[in-house]
């Protein structure tokens, strides 16, 4: 595959590469469609410059139904022959956002992990703190009990950050598999002495 970074010549057959490589991106069309179409109304009124990259960078958070970082949006558009600097990526990511497109989480203060927020389902986040891993809850009971709580107050949801941080359960499993042999260690040197 030819890397974009190899000529810095803008060449049209790999712009056009870029613009049908975006078009195979497997997505819910209707969802991606509507959060385009709110891309471009929020784009017009606030007289943003409506480039494909800025497509390109939404229709990558909507084609994955997990949380992203920079760095890998960065990658993925590389492959897909889009030439977006760093700089210009930021700039699009705080336009979606801005915009209610996009929700920024900072689940371990570490590197920021954007996902999609328009047409995907309220949820809420498990953080184990030992690996790092962020698994996704959809508890209708809870979702309920915040809708309710909204209406009772007459306030609008829009999005909502909900973080558990603990250990999972494959973390458990090795902490206490380690607490087991220290705990046959003990009574091996304890039985010698
Ligand atoms: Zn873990
Ligand atoms: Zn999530």
């Amino acid at each position: 595959m030819m890397k974009a970074s190899a000529d810095t010549s803008v060449d049209t057959s790999t712009t056009k590469t870029a613009r049908e490589a975006s078009a195979d991106i497997s997505v819910d069309t209707s969802t991606t469609k509507t959060a385009r179409e709110l891309f471009t109304d929020y784009m017009v009124a606030h007289k943003c410059r409506k480039t494909p990259e800025r497509y390109a960078i939404l229709e990558e958070i909507y084609a994955e139904q997990k949380h992203l970082t920079v760095k890998t949006i960065h990658d993925n558009l590389r492959e897909k022959k889009y030439r977006v600097s760093v700089a210009a990526l930021y700039n699009t990511m705080q336009l979606l956002m801005d915009a209610g497109l996009v929700l920024k989480h900072n689940f371990n203060g570490e590197e920021a992990q954007y996902e999609r927020v328009y047409g995907y389902e309220l949820h809420e986040h498990l953080i184990c703190r030992q690996c790092g891993k962020v698994e996704e809850l959809v508890e209708p009971k809870i979702s309920k009990v915040v809708k309710n709580a909204c209406r009772v107050k007459g306030f609008r949801e829009e999005s909502r950050l909900f973080y558990v941080y603990g250990m999972c359960a494959r973390c458990q499993k090795k902490k206490n598999r380690i607490n087991i042999l220290k705990q046959i260690k003990k009574i091996k040197t304890h039985g010698k002495s």
